[in-house]
């Protein structure tokens, strides 16, 4: 297990929260830095998801009749929680992933902040509200919002803790039961990362796993839960929303990107180099809003392009278990594999490369040089489609305009960076890009991380939002409950005619009203 802190027995402990309704076929998990097998989960079918979903069912009343308090406390001990046990996490984590240390601790304080945040302005967003009745002080009108029942979560393996967590804990304080469907090669991160919330107070069963391949099990679980959560690719989020249409359920999806990074003339090049690195090689580029497309203004394009790649160039590839090297493994052959190819045919049709573009066997099987090339046309693949590896295209532009109509040139709209020195300019470029979070001055994690915002994704990169208010309301069904004082609204025994007279008398009168009195 490559010299792995984490035991065989410890897996194996995991994996006893997983719903297994019988005999199962097994599906090996790889460790990326070897490409070996180090375990395997149980291949799970549609009956796990059918008792998984019972379960949770089963659990979800009790927990959603909990004080929200006492749910808000919950959250708030999981941050703590996760603090304390970030050393396994960040172990298992590693072994599935492949990831440095450095990247698998950004989701460490992802699930941390997400906590935090929910546990404080949760309770307040989920308050029952009063609203303007139809007839003023006749009519008390208030909006409860309820939970869904069960919250279904599909996620991808690139970042295992994040997405296979964070996003449920909103779910869970809303008074939803959870059941997951992790990716089947980060099974155990989610695993222990559900577990740790055991830990801090959730019932076991309203949180139900579910292990197995996409196509089987994730699309039994979208038939059968009343919300879906959706985090991967474009081509199966299309397959997960036919059938929550279908279903007829609400859903959300996080799909993928194509996430251009401007770069504009008073932009300092030296120190936008610096940043766009952190853009766009953490978790060696396979992170759904790290940059792949560059746009320079002509004026600091040279500057630019000579800081970044020697910026590239020097960065550290490695495996291991301590903090220290910048780049670590692509996580499958699979994803190796997808970036050779869209590399080579970038070659094929004339790209240049100014730095990478090899893989690196002597380091480990999957691992691949960051890798900047220049000269990129349409006809390459690259051009519009997700690398989701450590590749990345510089175009230089002739203006402002220029660089926003091409970063719109996307069937993409999920994240954007624009650098500049000043920082109201970058504001106003900002507004001008057709992509769910801009960062200015930053790659990606000042709008990620401000939780309290919404964060998703335009066209092909998904429906709804996570974070802020959004991704909390997006698992309760709006109940509205209206009590009539006094006057019916009807003509009740008025003639019809007298009562149509009266009530546009009164319609006249009400539009004159101030808001606040209406
Ligand atoms: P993927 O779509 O292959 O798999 C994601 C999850 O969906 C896995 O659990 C998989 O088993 C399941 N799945 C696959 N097909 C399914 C189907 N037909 N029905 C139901 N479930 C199905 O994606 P991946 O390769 O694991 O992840 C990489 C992709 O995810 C990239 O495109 C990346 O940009 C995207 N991503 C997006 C975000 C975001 O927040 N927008 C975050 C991370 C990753």
């Amino acid at each position: 297990m490559h010299n792995s802190p984490v035991g065989r027995d410890r897996l194996e402990s995991l994996r006893d929260a997983l719903v297994v309704t019988g005999e199962r076929e097994r599906l090996d998990v790889i460790a990326p830095v070897s490409g070996a097998p180090f375990t395997s989960i149980p291949a799970g079918t549609e009956a796990d998801v059918e008792v998984a979903v019972e379960r949770a069912e089963a659990a979800q009343a009790s927990w959603a009749g909990r004080p929200l308090t006492e749910r808000a406390a919950v959250l708030e001990r999981y941050a703590d929680r996760v603090l304390d046990a970030q050393d396994e996490l960040l172990d298992v984590a590693q072994l599935e992933t492949g990831k440095t240390r450095r990247d698998a601790f950004e989701e460490v304080l992802d699930v941390v902040q997400t906590a935090t945040h929910y546990a404080d302005a949760g309770p307040e967003l989920l308050e029952s509200e009063r609203r303007s009745g139809a007839i003023p002080g006749l009519t008390k009108t208030t909006v409860h919002r309820r939970p869904k029942g069960v919250a279904g979560f599909i996620s991808p393996w690139n970042y295992p803790v994040t997405l296979s967590v964070s996003d449920a804990l909103p779910a869970l304080l809303a008074g939803n039961a959870v059941v997951l469907k992790p990716a089947q090669e980060t099974t155990h991160t989610a695993l222990l990362a559900r577990q740790l919330l055991v830990d801090a107070g959730l019932p076991p069963a309203a949180f139900q796993v579910v292990s197995g391949t996409g196509e089987r099990v994730g699309a039994e679980l979208v038939d059968r839960v009343d919300y879906v959560c959706f985090t991967g690719s474009t081509e199966a989020g299309r397959s997960v929303a036919k059938r929550a249409g279908r279903a007829l359920i609400d859903c959300s999806l996080e799909l993928g990107g194509k996430n251009p990074l401007l770069v504009l003339d008073d932009a300092n090049p030296r120190k936008a180099a610096r940043g766009a690195i952190r853009a766009c090689f953490p978790n060696a580029g396979q992170l759904c809003i790290s940059t792949e497309r560059l746009y320079i203004h002509e004026s600091v394009y040279e500057a630019f392009r000579d800081a970044f790649v020697t910026e590239a160039r020097a960065l550290d590839l490695g495996t291991g278990f301590a903090y220290g090297p910048d780049v670590g493994s692509l996580q499958s052959a699979a994803q190796l594999d997808k970036t050779e190819r869209h590399v080579a045919d970038a070659i094929e049709k004339g790209a240049d490369v100014l730095v990478g573009g090899r893989p690196r066997p002597d380091v480990g099987p999957y691992f691949y040089e960051p890798t900047v090339l220049t000269d990129v046309t349409h006809e390459m693949t690259l051009f519009d489609e997700e690398t989701f590896g450590p590749v990345v295209s510089l175009y230089p532009v002739g203006s402002v305009d220029d660089a926003v109509e091409r970063a719109n040139d996307s069937r993409y709209g999920l994240n954007a960076s624009v650098w500049t020195g000043d920082h109201d300019r970058g504001e106003r470029v900002a507004e001008r890009i057709d992509c769910g979070t801009v960062n200015v001055n930053e790659a990606y994690a000042a709008a990620w991380a401000s939780v309290d915002a919404p964060m998703g994704g335009m066209g092909d990169s998904g429906i709804g939002r996570r974070h802020g208010e959004e991704g909390l309301l997006k698992y309760t069904e709006a109940q509205t409950v209206a009590v009539q004082r006094g006057l019916q609204i009807g003509p009740g025994p008025l003639p019809d005619g007298v009562w149509a007279r009266l009530m546009t008398g009164f319609s006249k009168l009400l539009k004159r009203l101030p808001g606040w009195l209406r």
